[in-house]
Protein backbone atom coordinates (compact mmCIF):
# COMPACT_ATOMS: atom_id res chain seq x y z
CA UNK A 1 0.00 0.00 0.00
CA UNK A 2 1.24 3.56 -0.40
CA UNK A 3 -0.21 7.20 0.66
CA UNK A 4 -0.74 9.25 -2.25
CA UNK A 5 -1.92 12.52 -2.79
CA UNK A 6 -4.39 14.10 -5.47
CA UNK A 7 -4.82 17.69 -6.61
CA UNK A 8 -8.42 18.52 -7.44
CA UNK A 9 -9.89 21.24 -9.81
CA UNK A 10 -12.84 22.74 -11.31
CA UNK A 11 -14.22 26.00 -12.99
CA UNK A 12 -16.61 24.92 -15.07
CA UNK A 13 -20.87 24.55 -14.01
CA UNK A 14 -21.24 23.30 -10.09
CA UNK A 15 -17.33 23.48 -9.22
CA UNK A 16 -18.56 22.23 -5.53
CA UNK A 17 -20.45 19.43 -6.70
CA UNK A 18 -17.76 18.14 -9.35
CA UNK A 19 -15.25 17.84 -7.11
CA UNK A 20 -17.70 16.01 -4.42
CA UNK A 21 -18.50 13.95 -7.58
CA UNK A 22 -14.76 12.88 -8.31
CA UNK A 23 -13.91 12.10 -4.75
CA UNK A 24 -16.84 10.23 -4.91
CA UNK A 25 -15.84 8.16 -7.75
CA UNK A 26 -12.41 7.85 -6.24
CA UNK A 27 -13.71 6.76 -2.98
CA UNK A 28 -15.93 4.00 -4.37
CA UNK A 29 -12.91 2.66 -6.52
CA UNK A 30 -11.59 -0.84 -4.43
CA UNK A 31 -7.99 -0.47 -4.50
CA UNK A 32 -8.53 2.78 -2.62
CA UNK A 33 -9.08 3.83 0.28
CA UNK A 34 -9.60 7.82 1.71
CA UNK A 35 -7.19 8.81 4.85
CA UNK A 36 -8.00 12.49 4.71
CA UNK A 37 -9.61 15.34 2.40
CA UNK A 38 -9.25 19.02 2.26
CA UNK A 39 -11.48 22.00 2.84
CA UNK A 40 -12.14 22.94 -0.35
CA UNK A 41 -11.07 26.89 -1.59
CA UNK A 42 -12.20 29.13 -4.24
CA UNK A 43 -9.15 30.02 -5.91
CA UNK A 44 -7.82 32.67 -8.94
CA UNK A 45 -6.83 31.36 -11.76
CA UNK A 46 -3.50 32.25 -13.03
CA UNK A 47 -1.92 31.26 -16.41
CA UNK A 48 -5.10 31.80 -18.54
CA UNK A 49 -6.87 35.14 -17.51
CA UNK A 50 -10.74 35.67 -18.33
CA UNK A 51 -11.72 32.17 -16.92
CA UNK A 52 -14.08 31.71 -13.56
CA UNK A 53 -12.28 31.27 -10.38
CA UNK A 54 -11.89 27.40 -9.58
CA UNK A 55 -13.08 25.85 -6.75
CA UNK A 56 -9.52 23.15 -5.45
CA UNK A 57 -9.01 20.81 -2.97
CA UNK A 58 -6.77 18.12 -2.01
CA UNK A 59 -7.09 14.20 -1.27
CA UNK A 60 -4.87 11.80 0.76
CA UNK A 61 -5.38 8.35 -0.38
CA UNK A 62 -4.08 4.87 1.00
CA UNK A 63 -3.79 2.24 -2.33
CA UNK A 64 -2.91 -0.41 -4.12
CA UNK A 65 -2.28 1.01 -7.83
CA UNK A 66 0.77 1.85 -8.80
CA UNK A 67 1.17 5.52 -9.69
CA UNK A 68 0.28 4.66 -13.74
CA UNK A 69 -2.93 3.34 -12.36
CA UNK A 70 -3.89 5.91 -10.30
CA UNK A 71 -3.29 7.90 -12.95
CA UNK A 72 -5.54 6.27 -15.73
CA UNK A 73 -7.94 6.18 -13.19
CA UNK A 74 -7.76 9.79 -12.35
CA UNK A 75 -8.02 10.49 -16.54
CA UNK A 76 -10.97 7.84 -16.50
CA UNK A 77 -12.55 9.94 -13.97
CA UNK A 78 -12.31 13.13 -15.78
CA UNK A 79 -13.70 11.69 -18.94
CA UNK A 80 -16.41 10.16 -17.57
CA UNK A 81 -17.40 13.58 -16.30
CA UNK A 82 -17.28 15.09 -19.16
CA UNK A 83 -13.86 16.59 -19.58
CA UNK A 84 -12.91 17.86 -22.77
CA UNK A 85 -9.98 19.14 -23.55
CA UNK A 86 -9.62 21.91 -24.99
CA UNK A 87 -6.67 24.82 -24.31
CA UNK A 88 -4.00 24.11 -21.69
CA UNK A 89 -5.02 25.35 -18.68
CA UNK A 90 -8.36 26.17 -19.80
CA UNK A 91 -11.32 25.96 -18.29
CA UNK A 92 -12.40 22.54 -17.10
CA UNK A 93 -15.01 20.55 -15.06
CA UNK A 94 -12.81 18.40 -13.33
CA UNK A 95 -8.62 18.06 -13.14
CA UNK A 96 -7.12 15.30 -10.93
CA UNK A 97 -3.47 15.56 -10.91
CA UNK A 98 -1.64 13.33 -8.74
CA UNK A 99 0.91 15.74 -6.62
CA UNK A 100 3.23 12.91 -4.45
CA UNK A 101 2.96 9.21 -4.43
CA UNK A 102 5.00 8.19 -1.18
CA UNK A 103 8.18 9.48 -1.43
CA UNK A 104 8.83 8.21 -5.41
CA UNK A 105 10.42 9.96 -8.13
CA UNK A 106 9.48 9.17 -11.12
CA UNK A 107 9.20 10.63 -14.64
CA UNK A 108 8.12 9.45 -18.01
CA UNK A 109 6.40 10.70 -21.36
CA UNK A 110 3.00 10.73 -19.47
CA UNK A 111 3.74 10.80 -15.63
CA UNK A 112 5.98 13.19 -13.03
CA UNK A 113 5.93 12.50 -9.49
CA UNK A 114 6.00 14.97 -7.44
CA UNK A 115 3.79 16.48 -10.13
CA UNK A 116 6.00 19.38 -11.79
CA UNK A 117 4.94 22.04 -10.68
CA UNK A 118 2.87 21.55 -7.43
CA UNK A 119 5.82 23.20 -5.57
CA UNK A 120 4.92 26.44 -6.86
CA UNK A 121 1.58 26.60 -7.10
CA UNK A 122 -0.11 28.20 -4.11
CA UNK A 123 -3.25 26.63 -5.40
CA UNK A 124 -2.53 23.11 -4.81
CA UNK A 125 -0.15 23.99 -1.52
CA UNK A 126 -2.88 25.83 0.33
CA UNK A 127 -5.20 22.74 0.08
CA UNK A 128 -2.11 20.06 0.73
CA UNK A 129 -0.93 22.18 3.69
CA UNK A 130 -3.85 21.74 5.50
CA UNK A 131 -4.03 17.62 5.55
CA UNK A 132 -0.27 16.96 5.13
CA UNK A 133 2.08 19.92 6.79
CA UNK A 134 4.86 18.06 7.04
CA UNK A 135 4.77 15.44 4.03
CA UNK A 136 8.66 15.78 2.62
CA UNK A 137 8.89 16.72 -1.43
CA UNK A 138 11.32 13.66 -1.91
CA UNK A 139 13.14 15.95 -4.74
CA UNK A 140 13.08 19.11 -3.09
CA UNK A 141 13.29 18.02 0.42
CA UNK A 142 11.12 20.34 2.15
CA UNK A 143 8.05 19.83 3.90
CA UNK A 144 4.82 21.17 2.56
CA UNK A 145 4.53 24.14 4.90
CA UNK A 146 7.79 24.95 4.10
CA UNK A 147 7.60 25.37 0.08
CA UNK A 148 4.11 27.03 1.14
CA UNK A 149 5.93 29.59 3.06
CA UNK A 150 8.89 29.74 0.07
CA UNK A 151 6.05 30.60 -2.25
CA UNK A 152 3.80 33.00 -0.22
CA UNK A 153 5.80 36.17 0.41
CA UNK A 154 5.92 36.44 -3.21
CA UNK A 155 3.00 35.25 -4.83
CA UNK A 156 -0.10 37.19 -5.25
CA UNK A 157 -2.73 34.56 -5.92
CA UNK A 158 -5.61 34.66 -4.13
CA UNK A 159 -7.05 31.63 -2.06
CA UNK A 160 -9.89 31.83 -0.12
CA UNK A 161 -11.63 29.30 2.00
CA UNK A 162 -15.06 28.32 0.25
CA UNK A 163 -18.04 29.01 1.89
CA UNK A 164 -21.47 29.08 0.70
P1 LIG B 1 -0.75 21.00 -15.26
O1 LIG B 1 -0.13 19.63 -15.41
O2 LIG B 1 0.19 22.14 -15.48
O3 LIG B 1 -1.51 21.14 -13.96
P2 LIG B 1 -3.17 20.38 -16.65
O4 LIG B 1 -3.56 19.69 -15.39
O5 LIG B 1 -4.12 21.35 -17.23
O6 LIG B 1 -1.79 21.15 -16.44
P3 LIG B 1 -3.71 18.17 -18.30
O7 LIG B 1 -4.20 18.53 -19.65
O8 LIG B 1 -4.73 17.77 -17.27
O9 LIG B 1 -2.79 19.35 -17.74
O10 LIG B 1 -2.67 16.98 -18.37
C1 LIG B 1 -1.65 16.96 -19.31
C2 LIG B 1 -0.82 15.68 -19.14
O11 LIG B 1 -0.08 15.72 -17.94
C3 LIG B 1 -1.63 14.40 -19.01
O12 LIG B 1 -1.90 13.86 -20.25
C4 LIG B 1 -0.72 13.49 -18.16
O13 LIG B 1 -0.20 12.43 -18.93
C5 LIG B 1 0.42 14.41 -17.75
N1 LIG B 1 0.91 14.27 -16.38
C6 LIG B 1 2.23 14.24 -16.07
N2 LIG B 1 2.41 14.12 -14.74
C7 LIG B 1 1.16 14.08 -14.19
C8 LIG B 1 0.72 13.95 -12.84
N3 LIG B 1 1.58 13.87 -11.81
N4 LIG B 1 -0.62 13.93 -12.62
C9 LIG B 1 -1.50 14.03 -13.66
N5 LIG B 1 -1.12 14.15 -14.96
C10 LIG B 1 0.20 14.18 -15.24
CA1 LIG C 1 -3.52 20.53 -13.23
CA1 LIG D 1 -4.17 17.47 -15.03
Amino acid sequence: MAEAFIGLGSNIGNRKTNIEEALRRLFSTPEIKVVKTSSLYLTEPIGRVGQDWFINSAVEVSTQLSPKDLLYLSQKIEEQMGRVRTMPWGPRIIDLDILLYGSEIFEDNELIIPHPHMHKRKFVLVPLAEIAPDVVHPKLNKTVSELLHQIVVKDTQKVELYKE
